[in-house]
């Protein structure tokens, strides 16, 4: 079983909760290149390693956080809110 530190309401079962991707920078799709656009949609890196994550707590508080986890030992530390 895999625990989600989630800011508001402490772990919690991954099963709660959705991915909600890397936590990477969205360019604004009104002033980007398509290119760009492209990039950020559809070739996201899978790093080895830590990483940076959004997770939605579906069922529970419904809200964003982020939290960095191992993508090779899926060890997780603390979640933070997401802006
Ligand atoms: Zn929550």
């Amino acid at each position: 079983m895999m625990l989600l530190p989630c800011p508001w309401c402490g772990p919690r079962n991954v099963t709660e909760f959705r991915y909600g991707g890397r936590a990477v920078e969205r360019p604004d799709p009104g002033t980007t290149s398509p290119e760009r656009w492209r990039r950020y949609l559809h070739l996201q890196k899978n790093p080895l390693g830590w990483d940076t994550e959004n997770w939605y707590h579906s069922a529970g508080c419904r809200r964003y956080f982020a939290v960095q986890r191992h993508t090779g030992t899926n060890e997780v530390r603390a979640g933070e809110a997401s802006t």
